[in-house]
Formats: C-alpha cells, sequence, structure tokens
C-alpha cells in the first residue's frame, strides 16, 4: 500500500502540480495535498491542520519560496522544506540550504524527489519524537524538582569530578544563593572553599565504577552554623553518568538536645557528688568514732543539710525533665495566688530564725490559670533562694498586684543581690554566681531555670531587679482569670 503522505504544495503552475503528483505516486507516495501560490493561501493551510512536507516552487509571481520558508519558522514549525525549480542558480540554492531549507532539486529531474521526501519526513519525524522525549523528560523533572523544593531539607546533585553542581533545590538556593549553576558544590556549600572537601563522600559511594548502598553521616556546616544529617548516593543522572546526590536532613535541634541532655547528666552527677561526699564522711566518722552527744548532733545537722540539698537537686532536676517531656500531663485549674503564697510563707517560717516572712497580698486578687503543684515549686524556689542569699538574714517579703491582663507576684529579700551583668544569666541551666558566700549556700543552678521553664509554660515571664549588696526582687507574672471567667 501507498505511503500517505501530507504535502503543502507551493505552485503556480497546474502542470508543474501534475508533474510533481505523478513523480510522488510513482514513487510509491500516496499525497494528501492542497496547492496554494499565496502567503494567505499558505496561512490558511497551515492553519487547518498538520503537515509531513512542505514542497515549495523557487519563483512564483505571488510568492516565493523564501517567503514560505519564512512564515514556517516563523510559526516555529519544524517541517521538511523541499524547493523544487524550473532554474535555480547554485548560489542561490545554497543560500536557500542556508536559510533552513531542507533540500532542493530541479524540476526537469525530479527522481531524487521521493526519497528526499521520505528521507526529511522520517528525520523530521525522529527529530519530533526526540523532542517529546526530552519534554516528557522536562515534565518529570520539574515534577520531582516541585516535590524537592517543598521539601525541609537540602538536596543537591554534584558531578564526581568536577564536583560541578547540577542542581540544587529550592531549600538549598535560599541558603547559599540563587547563583551555584556549575559552580563546585565546595565553593557554594561550604563557603567559598577552594578545594575539595576532606570530608567528601564521593570515595565511599561507588566500588569498580558501580554504585554503593547510601553513606549516611553528621556535619555541621560552616555557613549555616548547623547540622545536618546527609545521605550520599551515587546515582544515575539524566544522561546517564554517576554523579553524587546529598539530601541533608536539618538535625541542629536534636543535637542540641543530645548536648544538653549530655550536659545535664554530667552537671547533676557532678553536683550530686558534693553533698554525698560529705554525706559519706560524716557517716563514716560517726561509725568508726565514739563521739560526744553534742558533736554527733552537728555532724547529724550537716548530714541533715547534705541531705535535703540532693533531695532538692534531685526534685528540681525530675520536675525540669518532666516539664520537658509534655506540659499536657498537667492539670491545668485556677489558682489562687494569695492563698498559695501565704502557704508557701507558713512553711519557709520555721526553717529561718533569722528572717521573717511577710506576706503583702490584696484579698481581692483574681486567680490565674495554672498548675497548682508548679506554681507552688516556683513560690518555694524563690522563697528558699531569697533566705539562702541574705545570709544575714531580714525580711523577705511575698507580694502580689494585678497589671493588665496579668498577675504578678515577687519575691523580695534584702539579702547580697545580684550584679547587673549577670540578672539575665541566673535564669540559665546550672548558672551560679560564682563568689565564697554564694558558695557556701549549696545549689545545683537548676532552682531559676526551673522557674522560668514553669513560667514560660503558663504563658508568664519571670524577671530580677536587684542592687548588690542591698537585696534583690524576683517578680513572675502570670495570665489571670477574670471574674465571670472562672467556669471558661
Ligand atoms: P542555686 O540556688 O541552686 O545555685 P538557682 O538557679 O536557684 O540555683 O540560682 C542561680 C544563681 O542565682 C544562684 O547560684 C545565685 O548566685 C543567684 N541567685 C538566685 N536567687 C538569688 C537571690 N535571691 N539573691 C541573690 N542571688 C540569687
Amino acid at each position: 500500500m501507498d505511503q500517505q503522505i501530507r504535502m503543502l504544495i507551493l505552485e503556480d503552475s497546474e502542470d508543474d502540480l501534475l508533474l510533481l503528483l505523478r513523480e510522488v505516486r510513482r514513487g510509491g507516495v500516496d499525497p494528501i495535498y492542497e496547492r496554494t501560490d499565496t502567503a494567505e493561501g499558505m496561512r490558511a493551510l497551515l492553519d487547518n491542520r498538520e503537515w509531513d512536507v512542505v514542497i515549495a516552487d523557487y519563483n512564483m509571481p505571488r510568492f516565493g519560496a523564501l517567503a514560505g520558508l519564512n512564515i514556517v519558522q516563523e510559526r516555529g514549525l519544524d517541517i521538511p522544506f523541499i524547493i523544487v525549480s524550473g532554474k535555480i542558480g547554485e548560489d542561490l540554492a545554497v543560500a536557500a540550504m542556508k536559510a533552513g531549507a531542507h533540500d532542493y532539486l530541479m524540476k526537469g529531474n525530479l527522481s531524487r524527489l521521493v526519497p528526499a521526501i521520505e528521507r526529511e519526513v522520517r528525520e523530521a519525524g525522529e527529530r519530533r519524537r526526540r523532542r517529546q522525549a526530552e519534554e516528557a523528560m522536562r515534565t518529570q523533572f520539574n515534577q520531582i524538582s516541585t516535590i524537592f523544593d517543598s521539601l525541609n531539607a537540602l538536596v543537591y546533585v554534584v558531578e564526581m569530578e568536577s564536583f560541578k553542581l547540577l542542581y540544587l533545590n529550592r531549600y538549598g538556593a535560599q541558603l547559599f544563593g540563587e547563583n551555584w549553576e556549575g559552580r563546585p558544590c565546595y565553593e557554594v556549600i561550604q563557603g567559598g572553599k577552594t578545594l575539595p572537601c576532606d570530608f567528601c563522600t564521593n570515595e565511599k559511594l561507588m566500588l569498580d565504577g558501580k554504585p554503593l548502598p547510601p553513606y549516611i553521616w553528621e556535619y555541621k556546616n560552616m555557613i549555616t552554623g548547623r547540622w545536618y544529617q546527609c545521605i550520599d548516593k551515587a546515582i544515575r543522572w539524566t544522561d546517564g553518568r554517576l554523579v553524587r546526590m546529598e539530601i541533608a536532613i536539618d538535625i541542629t535541634e536534636r543535637k542540641e538536645m543530645e548536648r544538653m541532655k549530655d550536659e545535664m547528666i554530667s552537671a547533676v552527677s557532678h553536683e550530686m557528688h558534693t553533698p554525698l561526699t560529705a554525706m559519706m564522711g560524716f557517716t563514716e566518722f560517726l561509725l568508726e568514732n565514739e563521739v560526744e552527744r553534742e558533736q554527733q548532733k552537728n555532724c547529724l545537722r550537716t548530714i541533715y543539710k547534705e541531705t535535703e540539698r540532693l533531695s532538692e537537686l534531685i526534685n528540681n532536676f525530675l520536675q525540669l525533665q518532666r516539664l520537658k517531656a509534655s506540659m499536657v500531663k498537667f492539670r491545668i485549674m485556677p489558682v489562687a495566688v494569695g492563698l498559695l503564697l501565704a502557704d508557701a510563707a507558713s512553711l519557709y517560717a520555721a526553717a529561718s530564725k533569722k528572717h521573717h516572712i511577710v506576706v503583702e497580698c490584696p484579698p481581692d486578687l483574681p486567680p490565674v490559670r495554672g498548675n497548682e503543684e508548679q506554681l507552688y515549686q516556683v513560690a518555694s524556689n524563690l522563697i528558699s533562694n531569697a533566705i539562702k542569699y541574705s545570709p544575714d538574714g531580714g525580711a523577705v517579703t511575698l507580694g502580689g498586684k494585678t497589671e493588665g491582663d496579668m498577675v504578678i507576684i515577687w519575691v523580695r529579700d534584702e539579702g547580697i543581690g545580684i550584679v547587673p551583668e549577670f540578672q539575665e544569666r541566673i535564669f540559665e541551666r546550672f548558672f551560679r554566681v560564682d563568689n565564697s558566700d554564694r558558695r557556701k549556700a549549696g545549689g545545683a543552678g537548676l532552682g531559676l531555670t526551673l522557674v522560668r521553664e514553669i513560667v514560660a509554660a503558663h504563658g508568664g515571664r519571670v524577671w530580677v531587679e536587684s542592687t548588690p549588696g542591698a537585696g534583690s526582687t524576683f517578680f513572675v507574672s502570670l495570665p489571670m482569670i477574670r471574674e465571670g471567667a472562672l467556669s471558661a
């Protein structure tokens, strides 16, 4: 069966058209064709349908092959364009080929026409298939890019030998800049390094030219200052060669938690040692010696004090851990702050003869929303500090007032005070102002951390005002529950 080919013929002569058709039919082609000899006619035919080939007479009274070629190119069409001419000089033929015509033939010698049409149609078909494949690849690439761009992780691909970046997702471009294409990874991602990194994983990704399983590692990036868990793998790039892909997930928070946990454990065990050493020493002394009643009492008092200190440390530590674990587990209800302060005051009133505890709280102080046990811990830590850090005694005043939507409570002492540069830092974990007076007062530097954490979890704030040598006032603000909102 003859091969059907859709031919758009630019020809003014009916006779020449017939000759041409006879030639193609003889060559085994069944032409589906239209003829025109004007630009408008050609445009209309191009609008109408798709064509496999354009065959153009070089010179027509109202039109010409080069003008026809121009129309095809203007429209961005890839249709084979074959010029058939009565007489065309070699220079014109070359010019036409340069302008983009695919072939030219003499009307007197049409034996090459069918092979030329078949070849050009075949090649145009191949070009189209290639374009479609590329388009499909681009679409796929765009889809995958969209996925990678929406990840909260850095994803990039580099050439193995040259380290040139072939791909960087949006997350990466936001971190390291948009100008990454073709630049080496160490320059873009490692802050302008001029040589490959010592820790480059290229060597670990392949064996005998074959990709190995993913290599997983952790590192801290110098530009962002953050920790990443990286998954590196040799993968085949779109052109078939092996390249390195890395997916890096930000694990800074996890690292920080781990560091804090380690620090916490070592600090807590260190702090536990001090009271334990004292307790062991005194018990050993009592066991091994005959001691008088008075001395015995002294030893036991010290042991008791150290036990208290150890218990306070463990208590604060556990509370802090529990608080970190989850706030949801705690029962939240209206807490009457005045009563809570009075309760705490009465407990500490007996603790020291040198201090007198005063509560200055208006009876109509509105309640706050919170966990009673935790807020009691706040008051208790602040009062015990007020006593601890006023070794010469004096008044410890507890008070409360409202300010806007908040209830402010405070604990004031007449103790040693805190120098301004430490007034923020005392709330940090394990931070203790180091002077001999304070060292005598035991502690692990966790009390105020716990206060800050509890207050923050309640939506409030804690701060201190202090004059060294004259005393300190610790303030805690907590969101109040307005009258009538109690049932809410
Ligand atoms: P600890 O009392 O166990 O050392 P805290 O976290 O309760 O730990 O307090 C941290 C530091 O803040 C203390 O070591 C102390 O130096 C200082 N500090 C706390 N409360 C007071 C206060 N009322 N007066 C003076 N200094 C204080």
